[in-house]
């Protein structure tokens, strides 16, 4: 045994020790940073609530587990009343300002760890209840109205009333019928335009959950 080259050997198996932990460090890390960007693609950038891909995602899995245990899934869409008049007369800033407060709001009226608030696209928001059947639906809408008028924002341009408003569109599957993602995001969207026309601040539910109600 030659100890210099031994004395080599070693050194190079601990430098490979070392760089074989270093490696495991860093595939960690980038685990974790994968991680990190994952979450940040699925939040909306100025509420930092859950983002629509977030709730495309989500309702899909609602559906068919829906159909699958015959279980009910309520849907909402709120609607900011009458923003652009609230950008055209606080600016384009407090309107931000105004819907990350709403966002918050919103989510912060929901409970169960799989209810989900997200928002839609401009100023509109979805609700995904699953478990949920349209009567504790339409009640919960009553704290979301609550909530959303207890921020007192003053509006004083809205037709409705003089502080920030949401119009509620309320539809739900039951797992009995087959019905489709799109079929129940027209409905709700079909409420939510009766809550705009009857004079918006109000929750509407879907003209099929009028009957099984
Ligand atoms: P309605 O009560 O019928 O819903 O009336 P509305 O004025 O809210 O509806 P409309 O769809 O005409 O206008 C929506 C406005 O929301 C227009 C747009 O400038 C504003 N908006 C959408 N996204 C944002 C945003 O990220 N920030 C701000 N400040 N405003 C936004
Ligand atoms: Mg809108
Ligand atoms: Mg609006």
């Amino acid at each position: 045994i030659n100890p210099v080259q031994l004395l080599g050997q070693i050194k190079a198996l601990e430098r490979i020790a070392d760089m074989k932990s270093r490696l495991h460090e860093i595939n960690s890390e980038l685990h974790n940073v994968n991680r990190v960007l994952e979450n940040m693609a699925r939040l909306d950038g100025l509420t930092q609530i859950p983002n629509r891909r977030s709730f495309d995602e989500r309702i899909d899995i609602e559906i068919a587990r829906c159909f699958r245990n015959q279980s009910p899934l309520s849907l909402m869409i709120c609607d900011i009343d009458c923003f652009k008049q609230y950008n055209d007369t606080y600016g384009h800033l407090a309107g931000d300002t105004a819907l990350k407060k709403v966002a918050k709001a919103l989510e912060d009226s929901f409970h169960r760890a799989t209810d989900l608030v997200a928002r839609y696209g401009g100023e509109e928001f979805v609700v995904l209840l699953p478990d949920t059947h349209v009567k504790d639906a339409h009640r919960m809408t009553e704290a979301m109205l609550k909530a959303v008028s207890d921020l007192a924002i003053p509006h004083k341009a809205s037709k409705a009333v003089d502080t920030v408003s949401i119009s509620i569109g309320v539809a739900s599957a039951n797992g009995e019928e087959q019905l489709d993602k799109a079929q129940l995001i027209e409905r709700a969207d079909e409420a939510l335009y009766q809550a705009k026309e009857t004079g918006r601040n109000q929750a509407v539910l879907s003209n099929k959950e009028k009957c099984h109600e």
